[in-house]
């Protein structure tokens, strides 16, 4: 938590200090500048939901950053902390990280201030039904104007009440399911949603790892292979991280810091293991198989080669960027860096990898979720069987040649299955998601090197999205 308020500026104020950092650097005509950076509007609605024989009140906000794009999107939150200046924040993030990675959207966000373990389930249904009414009938929740997504507390659940509820509300709408993405498979989803923000922060270390310059910056050497890994939050994008990571490309899981304090092992964690026990009792007191330490922020300043905040916005300010350790910060959670503690690590030479990029594997995977939904047709449904067919015909063309050739050459064990089976849609998903980090790394990368001026990644990021967005802008005549 942000224990320096006074002296640091809020979540909002941190993201347009970034934002005007960027602009400083670019040549946009007057009035567009200001134009990008407000927040185009905030809706607040307070409802009463009968619960427990009382009638409770809530309050909820949807917030529109930019309608350069239609429809806008951005995901729903559920925590206590929510409140305008933060979903102002994460309004404006969304807008920059569509444009980053060419998601075709404006950016949106919304949240409840809520508690969601304090509820029951048939409650926690009737509060985000109530809450999805009231966003839907002032079009703030539509397929193309307005499409929500889950974020932190919320997830496929909620997702698919707030479809329900939509399409109770329009009966005749055909594209009702694209309302709202992030939804179960059986209503609507897409394969590969839920992990794909975790997913995308892996293809995003994958991407830096394969840029020796960015890496030598970093004070680093190799690949991801063996290095030594902290994660702040062990929920959707904090697990499916460091799940991946560990059990795919070899980096060792040396801390996770959860609400409760955090776990610390030289010899890595098993993260599946973590998991199931945070499942069963609630927290990682307790966990047998590494060391306990009961202030689990402290743990943000261990030594490590990396370090992944995948919990919550500030964790990272004034008050403890001086002792963080880790060369290089991926930011998977929305703001873990406040714009102060950004400054003091960029001074140390901290590579930081940018929210914006870091964590855009959501709304890319969204994006393609709401393709399919307007499409009516799952990914893969039309191409598939017909480009196994011809992999068949390569195939036995070369089952020729190995039976012509004798012992000369055989086909390797594996490659006949690997070769004849077409991509399914959680293969095209992973691909599609893969492309996306890959070229938009690039898109940065190329200016954080191109320009003297240009200190870091985040004002790269930073300069590529407002292009983007003020060319949009130009093209309606603005
Ligand atoms: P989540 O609710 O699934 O998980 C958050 C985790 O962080 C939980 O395990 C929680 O116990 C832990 N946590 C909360 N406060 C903590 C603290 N002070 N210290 C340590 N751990 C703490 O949420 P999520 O969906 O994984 O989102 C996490 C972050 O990622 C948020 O900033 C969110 O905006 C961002 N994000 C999420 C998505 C998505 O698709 N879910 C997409 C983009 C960005």
């Amino acid at each position: 938590m942000n224990t320096h308020a006074t002296r640091e500026p809020s979540f909002r104020q941190s993201v347009d200090l970034m934002f005007n950092r960027a602009v400083a650097l670019m040549d946009l005509p007057p009035g567009l500048e200001e134009k990008i950076r407000v927040c185009n509007a905030t809706y607040t609605v307070r409802f009463g939901v009968r619960l427990r024989g009382q009638i409770q009140t809530f309050t909820g906000y949807r917030s529109v950053h930019s309608e350069h794009m239609e429809p806008v999107k951005g995901g729903i939150r559920y925590a206590l902390g929510v409140n305008q200046d933060e979903v102002e924040a994460l309004a404006a993030l969304m807008t920059y990280k569509c444009a980053l990675v060419e998601a075709p959207f404006g950016g949106s966000k919304g949240g409840l201030c809520i508690d969601p373990r304090q509820y029951e389930e048939h409650e926690l249904e009737l509060i985000t039904r109530r809450f999805a009414y009231e966003l839907a009938k002032r079009d703030l929740i539509h397929p193309s104007q307005n499409v929500p997504a889950p974020d932190m507390g919320t997830g496929e659940r909620e997702m698919a009440w707030i479809a329900d509820q939509y399409r109770r509300m329009n009966t005749t709408d055909i594209n009702a399911s694209a309302c709202v993405t992030g939804k179960p498979i059986h209503a609507g989803g897409i394969a590969g949603r839920v992990e794909a923000t975790g997913r995308g922060v892996q293809y995003a270390l994958q991407e830096f790892f394969r840029h020796p310059e960015d890496i030598a910056k970093a004070g680093l050497s190799g690949k991801l292979d063996g290095k030594r890994v902290i994660v702040q939050g062990l929920g959707n994008v904090g697990y499916h991280a460091a799940k991946f990571l560990s059990s795919e490309d070899g980096a060792i899981i040396t801390g996770i810091i959860e609400r409760d304090g955090a776990l610390v092992s030289q010899t890595g964690i098993d993260v599946d293991d973590v998991r199931a026990w945070i499942v069963k009792h609630g927290g990682v007191k307790g966990y047998y198989n590494a060391q306990y330490v009961e202030t689990g922020a402290a743990v943000l300043e261990e030594d490590c080669d990396i370090l992944i905040p995948a919990a919550m916005e500030g964790v990272i300010n004034l008050g403890n960027a001086d002792r963080i350790r880790a060369p290089l910060i991926i930011e998977a959670a929305n703001g873990p860096i406040t714009a102060g503690a950004d400054e003091v690590l960029r001074e140390k030479g901290c590579i930081i990898i940018p929210d914006m990029f870091a964590n855009a594997g959501g709304v890319t995977v969204s994006y393609f979720e709401w393709v399919k939904n307007l499409s009516h047709i799952r990914f893969g449904r039309m191409g598939r069987r017909q480009e196994e067919a011809r992999h068949q015909l390569i195939v036995d063309e070369l089952q020729r040649l190995d039976e012509h050739l004798g012992d000369a050459w055989s086909m390797s064990p594996d490659f006949k299955r690997r070769y004849l089976r077409g991509a399914d849609e959680l293969e095209l998903v992973r691909s599609g998601l893969d492309d996306t980090m890959r070229e938009a790394y690039q898109s940065m990368s190329e200016v954080w090197h191109a320009r003297d001026d240009v200190v870091d990644l985040r004002t790269a990021a930073y300069i590529v999205s407002i292009s983007r967005v003020a060319l949009s802008y130009k093209e309606k005549g603005l």
